[in-house]
């Protein structure tokens, strides 16, 4: 597959758009505020993509990927985002097909649509982290956990495109509320904000005072106060990584045992934090995992594509979409 294409990454607040080439460069970038609404929210992204086709010289226009913080359809319809619920039920293909077509008659290209997470693992599959890996789990903690399944070397899609919402795992049924309506689901207690939280606690508690002093309050600490903490050498920051870690672990040990993937690799900007959140997390997953002593070592490793990873698999589902 050669040629360029468009990926966009449609996150709660903001949308990233890039400009991909087939080796997974970025050549342009636009950002722009979520609209609420699902009319300007696609308005707003048929924008960007026309505005990224302009400033590649020459192109008429050319395939476009969509991530979307949801369930979406094998169709490209939005069925379920807990974080955009003005635009559930959305027509995401159809909207943008007339949007492009629009702006440039017979020159735009295929136009898919898919899960933001699902598009992140893609792009670390075919150019990052797990490149040749056929066999691997892509986890992104952030506000929730993101994650995409690669399982004999294609994505696992399942029945629905449904496939891989890996953070609403439930870990403890009488666990805090989730924002899908459940109850102690992984991304609860693992997520970037599910470090936040334990931060808050340990800060409460008078257990996290380098963190509690970049923060300025309790009620301000949040996961990236832990990650810069950690980096400076903080050995409290270290201890909330050791109980974070213990979390992220449990889940993947799950995953691993109904999966069997050779490579984990975790993104989001925790990971930032590096050995001082793998080694916890590498420690507690061996201790969980079933048979550790008698498999091959399951790598959990640092995801390569960082924030751009949405939006260049995007791109690159695009790409071979033709
Ligand atoms: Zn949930």
């Amino acid at each position: 597959v050669t040629g360029s294409a468009v990926g966009v990454d449609v996150g709660g607040t903001k949308v990233l758009a890039l400009a991909v080439d087939s080796g997974a460069t970025v050549l342009a970038e636009r950002r722009v505020e979520t609209p609420a609404d699902g009319e300007e929210l696609l308005e707003a992204v048929a924008g960007v993509v026309v505005e990224l086709w302009e400033a590649a010289s020459g192109s008429a226009g050319g395939a476009v990927g969509v991530g979307m913080p949801g369930l979406v359809d094998p169709t490209g319809v939005l069925r379920f985002a807990p974080n955009l619920p003005g635009v559930v039920g959305l027509d995401v293909v159809g909207g943008l097909q007339r949007r492009l077509a629009a702006a440039r008659p017979g020159g735009s290209g295929a136009v898919v649509v898919d899960n933001d997470a699902t598009c992140a693992g893609a792009a670390e599959h075919l150019a990052g982290a797990a490149r040749g890996v056929s066999d691997a789990i892509l986890v992104t903690l952030g506000t929730g956990i993101g994650g995409a399944i690669v399982s004999g070397g294609s994505l696992l899609r399942g029945a629905n495109h449904f496939a891989g919402e890996i953070g609403h795992m439930v870990i403890d049924p009488s666990g805090p509320a989730c924002a899908c309506g459940g109850r102690g689901c992984w991304e609860v207690f693992a997520s970037g904000s599910a470090l936040g939280r334990l931060a808050r606690e340990a800060a409460e508690a008078g257990r996290a005072e380098d963190v509690l002093a970049r923060a300025g309050s309790a009620a301000a600490v949040r996961g990236e106060h832990v990650v810069e903490s950690a980096l400076a050498g903080d050995e409290q920051a270290a201890s909330i990584f050791e109980l974070f870690g213990y979390w992220v672990a449990l889940g993947l040990s799950n995953l691993a045992n109904l999966l069997d993937p050779a490579v984990v690799v975790l993104g989001g900007g925790v990971v930032r934090a590096g050995d001082v959140l793998l080694e916890p997390i590498r420690r507690a997953f061996n201790a969980t995992v079933e048979g550790a002593a008698h498999r091959p070592e399951v790598r959990i490793v640092a995801a390569e594509r960082g924030a751009d990873a949405g939006a260049i698999g995007a791109a690159l589902l695009a790409l071979s979409a033709g």
